[in-house]
């Protein structure tokens, strides 16, 4: 597996104290990415303030696995591993024998995804993990493909099967100029209305500009994207919430 960073004591990836391993490789592009340093599927040459250094490095299974139980003590019952990025479900042969094993000590496995992976890899995960977070960020197909460099119907189909055998959590990147207008907003209502009895919650999502300084370490340029009001992500949520009975909370990240 290529990892650049296993962050442990993790409060917002999903439920208790969780390690969260974050996987190199991403299959879209968002202008708003904060973490640049896990797009490409590759070890990449970093310069911080001129320390040199590598995102990116393969870990076996049991490294990776001997890391997560170093803080077994800590999961409790429903604290557990989540697997990030990137685009986590690129890694997914790699990842089953190591889930399997964690499963087996009684740890619960949650998956980020951006869902713009071949239908093989959400398919082939879907037995192993117990949490899928989902992102939905443009579903006007050609933005999806302009913006994100995503297929719209890719990303679709693979929603349609996942949510036939789990029930998932939403997190939604409001990004003004380029997630927040209109009619995005109705096609992501739309899309989580077809859904609803298998979403669990909805996260939307505040921020960005977290990456800057890895940005600038990887001599990339820093993307700038304009922040939505607290008023406007309430007038959002209300707009969900008046079509969907399911719990809406806003993260600021
Ligand atoms: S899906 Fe995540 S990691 Fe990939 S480009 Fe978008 S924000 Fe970055």
């Amino acid at each position: 597996m290529l990892i650049t960073n296993i962050q442990r004591f993790s409060l917002h990836d999903g439920p208790g104290i969780r390690t969260t391993v974050f996987l190199k490789g991403c299959s879209i592009r968002c202008p708003w990415c904060s973490n640049p340093e896990n797009l490409n599927g590759y070890p990449e040459k970093y310069n911080k303030n001129g320390i040199e250094g590598i995102y990116g490095k393969e870990y076996s299974c049991d490294e990776v696995y001997d890391e997560i139980m170093k803080d077994e003590v800590f999961y409790e019952d429903d604290g557990g591993v989540t697997f990030s990025g990137g685009e986590a479900l690129l890694q997914a042969d790699n990842l089953i024998p190591l889930i399997k094993r964690i499963r087996k000590k009684g740890i619960t496995v949650a998956v980020e995804t951006c869902l713009f992976v071949p239908q093989k890899n959400v398919e082939c995960m879907m037995p192993y993990v117990d949490f899928f977070y989902v992102d939905m960020k443009i579903l006007q197909e050609n933005q999806c493909l302009g913006i994100l460099g995503g297929d719209i119907h890719l990303y679709k189909d693979n929603l349609k099967l996942l949510t036939e055998q789990k029930q998932i959590i939403i997190r939604i990147p409001v990004i003004g100029g380029y997630t927040d207008g209109k009619n995005n907003r109705e096609a992501i209502i739309k899309e989580i209305k077809r859904y609803e009895n298998r979403i669990l919650k909805i996260e939307m999502i505040k921020g960005h500009n977290l990456g800057k300084s890895k940005y600038e370490s990887l001599n990339m340029e820093i993307p700038q994207c304009n922040d939505v009001s607290d008023d406007f992500m309430e007038q959002y949520r209300k707009e969900i919430e008046n079509v969907v009975n399911i719990p809406v909370l806003i993260c600021r990240i």
